[in-house]
């Protein structure tokens, strides 16, 4: 089968491999769509934190159960996503329902290949059978929960005010679902271009501009009073350890992206707060299922976002276009045949 491998960062190789067989519990998945994250784009440019190469990217994806291994009950045929998150099932956090952050997890396209190829073997409960959405919509799915998770760690709600620092895939799909939650949204983004379509596309309360005062931006916004979530989907060291000085107070901070680095803040400020700073990592199948039926009910649109497509064969000269910031993408997806 043919599979595009990222051999160090900066080089991606079309390659030959064999077609995997699916052994006990496992489905062999026909790829027909593939999501390329901000993941894809760290590992290629060298500064994804936990990885090794060579490495075949890509975790968003989308295909066809084409064969299984014994004791599979899932059929042939089906159209599936697959949940690119491997885990052990017995650590501390699987045993408490953590599953997205299990001391041994293995992400595909991460820790071990993931899916720019042909086909892949994976375990039958990592694909869910899913009717009635496009496999480009499937294929979007991963990143889109991680914006649900992200808003549901913080438990959003009408009363909230939340801000979105950066508004690339991740952050874009944060949105949608903390409207989704009834709150108002305000997005903080250095791109005027990209402050302009989360307000014509998504109608937010508010834009700002990341390289201006925030602080006083935000206060205008909202009466003095600051958003009560800040969600960082930045990965910026900047953005990140900033978030203290604009929540309100008795608000909540998410940290999303994740950045190389150790982040400071001011104690007094964080603590007049009583600020709650939370990580999320990665998604769980309930935040799966709240983007599938989000999808299915229009509340969620993935035509603004996906911005850019390609044939697989196409894909390393399309993915060295992608990278650029110029290029304007989103969200680009890659199409199999
Ligand atoms: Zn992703
Ligand atoms: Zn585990």
């Amino acid at each position: 089968m043919k599979a595009v491998v990222c051999i160090k960062p900066g080089l991606l190789q079309n390659s030959e491999k064999d077609k995997p067989s699916p052994k006990q519990g496992e489905v062999l998945v026909k790829i027909k769509s593939i999501g390329i994250c901000g993941t894809d784009i760290h590992a290629y440019g060298g500064s994804q934190p936990f990885f090794e190469y060579p490495r075949v990217l890509g975790h968003e994806l989308s295909g066809v159960v084409e064969a299984s291994g014994e004791g599979v009950s899932i059929a042939n045929g089906s159209s599936v996503y697959i949940i690119p998150y491997m885990s052990c099932g017995q650590c501390i956090a699987c045993r408490n329902e953590k599953p997205n952050c299990c001391t041994d997890i293995a992400v595909l396209g991460v820790h071990r290949d993931g899916g720019m190829c042909e086909y892949v073997c994976v375990p039958e409960s990592a694909v869910v059978k899913t009717d009635g959405l496009s496999f480009n919509e499937m294929a979007v799915i991963e990143c889109l929960a991680i914006g649900a998770h992200a808003v549901r760690r913080a438990q959003i709600t009408e009363k909230d005010t939340v801000l979105i620092q950066g508004a690339g895939p991740i952050g874009l799909g944060a949105l949608q679902f903390a409207q989704g939650a009834g709150a108002k949204v305000i997005v903080s983004e250095v791109f005027e271009q990209k402050r302009q379509f989360c307000k014509e596309q998504y109608k937010v309360h508010g834009t700002v501009d990341a390289l201006g005062d925030v602080n006083a931006q935000l206060s205008e916004l909202t009466q003095g009073e600051f958003p009560t979530v800040i969600i960082d989907c930045t990965g910026n060291v900047k953005a990140m350890e900033s978030a203290v000085n604009n929540l309100a107070h008795g608000g909540k901070i998410v940290f999303v992206s994740v950045v190389k680095a150790a982040l400071s803040f001011d104690d007094p400020e964080f603590h007049k707060r009583e600020t709650t700073l939370l990580g999320s990592r990665n998604a769980t199948l309930e935040d799966f299922e709240h983007v599938v039926s989000s999808l299915k009910n229009g509340k969620v649109r993935i035509e603004p976002f996906v911005t850019h497509k390609a044939k697989f064969s196409e894909l390393i000269p399309a993915f060295k276009e992608w990278v650029k910031p110029e290029t304007g993408v989103i969200k680009a997806v890659v199409e199999l045949d």
